[in-house]
């Protein structure tokens, strides 16, 4: 169903910037069983620790686990995994023309009430499981 609404196109928009999300401490359990590393190794390689916000380096303008895609994607932190099918979308057209702009990605072609019922499902169908 999903790829009824998107297709990533690898282009690495979502992935680049000056900061990236925020981890909660499940996305660090999740990313440090997924990389399969001792936690404070994982830190120092690969996250930015500023007081209790932990969030991921970049290097080159984008997250260190960006190349060509991400590469930790089952261990990667939830607001990444909601991206860019984000809830928001349903809930004011403005959300989904500033993520459609920022993501090419997300398909536009069958217009917002369309994309909206499929989305709907989608998000359904996850919830159920
Ligand atoms: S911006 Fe969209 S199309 Fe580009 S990498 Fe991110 S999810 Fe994929
Ligand atoms: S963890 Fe993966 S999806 Fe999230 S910003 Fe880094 S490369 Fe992108």
């Amino acid at each position: 169903m999903e790829e009824e609404i998107f297709a990533c196109q690898q282009c690495g928009y979502c992935c680049q910037g000056e900061t990236t999300v925020s981890l909660t401490d499940d996305d660090l359990q999740r990313m440090v069983d997924y990389i399969g590393l001792p936690e404070k190794e994982v830190k120092e390689k690969y996250l930015r620790i500023t007081g209790n916000v932990i969030q991921m380096k970049i290097v080159d303008r984008h997250c260190i686990f960006f190349d060509k895609g991400c590469t930790v994607h089952p261990g990667k932190p939830w607001r990444c995994s909601q991206w860019p099918l984000h809830p928001s979308i349903l809930q004011d057209r403005s959300n989904f023309e500033a993520i459609s702009s920022s993501c090419p990605g997300i398909k536009t072609d069958m217009g917002y009430e369309k994309f909206c019922a499929i989305l709907s499902a989608l998000i359904s169908t996850k919830e159920d499981k």
